[in-house]
C-alpha cells in the first residue's frame, strides 16, 4: 500500500532546482542522510558519494556510527561539486534530508534548507527502549506524535514513504534503504543506470536482484505520487491498543539473521528469550510474554518480528485447524 504525503516539487529544470545546482554552481551540493543503527544509512551515503565523484565532482563525506549496535542515532553528511571545502553541512544548508527512521527524521529538520529543501522519510518507527512507558502492547510511548501531514506543512517538499513495507513485501526487510536510495535519485540527475551500477557494486551479490528491485520501487513510488493528488494521511504503524480485541503475542524469529548478539535476551523485561544451544534467540517462555516488542526494536539484525493477532483472527484459526 502507498501511503503519500507529498507536496508539489519544483520543476527539475528551473534553475532553482537542486539537481542542477551543483553542476552551475560552486556551492557544494548537500545531502544528509540519517537512521538508526542497523539500517544501512552508511551505505547509502557512499553509494551517492561514489556516484558523484564517478561524475567528476568533488565529494566529502563525514559520518558518525557509534552506537550502531545499539539502535543508536547514525548519520552521514554527503557534499558534493565543484569544490567542497568542509565535509559537515552547516545547520539549515541540506539541499535533501534523507531519513530511514520516522522521529531520526524529524530530529534533523532544522537542518533542512528552508524553502527548497527535499524530506525523503520512511515512516518506520524505531522506538527507544526509554520512550516505553508501560510495557503494556498499546501504552502511551514517549515518541514523535507527528503525523507525516503535519510534517509536510512545515517543509517545501516532502515524502513519507512505507520503504520498510516496501522492502518487506519484496521479501528483504534490509532493502529499505535502498527503496530510499530509489527516492532520493528521483532528486538528482545522475542516471538511473549509473544508480543501478553503483548499487549493484555495493550490496552481497547473491542480493543484487532484490536491491535493484528495491530501487526501482522507490524511484517509481516517487514518479507516481508526483502524478497524484497529494495529502492522503500516510499511516505510520499502529500497534494495537489494550481497547482492541483481545490479541495472542506470535513472535517470528528468523535464524539465518540472527547474529547471536544476545540484546533481546538481555533486554526483554519479562525475560523470556533466551539462546538455544546453536546460539539463536527463542522464546522460552511464551505465556510470559507481553508482546511490548522490545526485542523487535532492538536487535540490530531485524531478526525478531512480534505478531499481535486479534482474538477473532486466533478464534478462526482454531476452527479452520
Ligand atoms: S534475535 Fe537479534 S537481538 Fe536477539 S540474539 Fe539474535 S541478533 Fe541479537
Ligand atoms: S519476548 Fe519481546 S515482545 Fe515478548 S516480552 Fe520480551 S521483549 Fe517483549
Amino acid at each position: 500500500m502507498r501511503d503519500p504525503v507529498t507536496t508539489v516539487r519544483p520543476d527539475p529544470a528551473s534553475p532553482d532546482s537542486p539537481a542542477l545546482k551543483a553542476d552551475r554552481a560552486d556551492d557544494a551540493f548537500n545531502v544528509l542522510i540519517v537512521g538508526v543503527g542497523g539500517q544501512g544509512v552508511i551505505m547509502v551515503s557512499k553509494v551517492l558519494a561514489l556516484l558523484a565523484q564517478s561524475q567528476g565532482f568533488e565529494v566529502k563525506q563525514s559520518e558518525v556510527h557509534g552506537m550502531a549496535k545499539r539502535g543508536g542515532s547514525v548519520f552521514s553528511h554527503v557534499r558534493f561539486g565543484k569544490r567542497v571545502w568542509s565535509p559537515t553541512i552547516p545547520k539549515g544548508d541540506v539541499d535533501i534530508l534523507v531519513a530511514l527512521e520516522w522521529a531520526e527524521g524529524l530530529r534533523w529538520l532544522p537542518f533542512l534548507k528552508a524553502g527548497t529543501g527535499i524530506f525523503i522519510c520512511d515512516t518506520k518507527r524505531i522506538v527507544p527502549p526509554f520512550a516505553c512507558l508501560n510495557r503494556r502492547p498499546g501504552a502511551p510511548l514517549r515518541y514523535s506524535k507527528e503525523t507525516p501531514t503535519e510534517v509536510v506543512t512545515h517543509v517545501g517538499e516532502a515524502y513519507a514513504i512505507d520503504a520498510t513495507d516496501m522492502a518487506e513485501k519484496l521479501g528483504n526487510e534490509r532493502a529499505a534503504n535502498v527503496v530510499l536510495l530509489g527516492a532520493l535519485s528521483t532528486a538528482l540527475e545522475f542516471s538511473t543506470t549509473d544508480w543501478e551500477r553503483t548499487v549493484a557494486e555495493f550490496v552481497p551479490k547473491k542480493t543484487v536482484a532484490v536491491n535493484l528491485e528495491a530501487f526501482r520501487r522507490g524511484r517509481g513510488w516517487i514518479e507516481e505520487a508526483r502524478n497524484t493528488t497529494p495529502a492522503v494521511e500516510a499511516p505510520v504503524t499502529r500497534t494495537p491498543t489494550p481497547a482492541d480485541a483481545a490479541y495472542r503475542v506470535r513472535l517470528e524469529i528468523n535464524p539465518v539473521w540472527c547474529k547471536s548478539c544476545d540484546i533481546c535476551v538481555k533486554m526483554c523485561p519479562e525475560h523470556c528469550l533466551r539462546l538455544n544451544a546453536d546460539r539463536i534467540a527463542e522464546l522460552a517462555e511464551p505465556e510470559r510474554c507481553t508482546g511490548c516488542r522490545l526485542c523487535e526494536w532492538l536487535c540490530p539484525d531485524f531478526a525478531i518480528r512480534v505478531h499481535l493477532d486479534s482474538a477473532g483472527a486466533v478464534a478462526q484459526q482454531g476452527l479452520a485447524q
